[in-house]
């Protein structure tokens, strides 16, 4: 195998479900596909990390404009301000979009909260979190963090951290599965549990 062909298939092998041989088949793919694609791949991925960012204000991928990233969520002003959905990952906050019922604006975490894993309570943004509560005059919030061990946990964190501030507090319904991502429920089974939030 060429070095060049090695470093590839070394650095696909990174991304998540890609395997080595996978990564040897996208290499091989690439070589024979037409001229195309690996050029423009190529194209993308070198620009990717400049032209896009994290939201500012949510977290949110946004397009990066003069430095600055604010997503289209959030720059969207038909949105109600006051209701902002809590959620651990993009992936989460995307899956609840996918639904088309979401008229508040959200807040990603960034990670859960994992005593196995070592992720404690001083690891999550909840001052920023209580920030963007109070700037906003936020009414509700969801909390949409996925119904697993660590899911649960966060979700009991934050109500303690924003109780004080006298917000209604609402966490989705079940019909997620347990321990399941919010990103693998299709729309409706998503768009219910939103539907279906009970207070915290
Ligand atoms: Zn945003």
């Amino acid at each position: 195998m060429s070095p060049k062909v090695r470093r590839l298939v070394k650095l696909l092998s990174r991304l998540p479900g890609v395997g080595e041989k996978t990564a040897h088949r996208y290499v091989l793919w690439l070589l024979t596909a037409d001229d195309a694609l690996a050029r423009d791949l190529g194209g993308e991925l070198a620009t990717l990390r400049d032209e896009l960012g994290p939201c500012e204000r949510c977290g949110n991928i946004a397009e990066l404009i003069e430095g600055r990233a604010i997503c289209d969520v959030c720059s969207d002003t038909k949105r109600d301000p006051r209701l902002l959905c809590v959620v651990g990952r993009v992936h989460d906050l995307l899956a609840i979009e996918r639904t088309g019922s979401m008229r508040g604006r959200y807040f990603v975490l960034g990670r859960l909260l994992s005593p196995l894993e070592g992720t404690g309570p001083e690891d999550l943004p909840v001052g920023r979190l209580v920030e963007r509560i109070k700037a906003d005059s936020v009414t509700e919030v969801i909390v949409a963090t996925p119904p697993s061990v660590d899911g649960e946990a966060t979700a009991l964190l934050l109500k303690r951290e924003l109780g004080p501030l006298g917000v209604v507090m609402t966490r989705i319904a079940s019909g997620v599965p347990h321990g399941g991502d919010l990103e693998f429920a299709d729309p409706i089974t998503m768009g219910r549990a939103l539907a279906g939030r009970r207070v915290l």
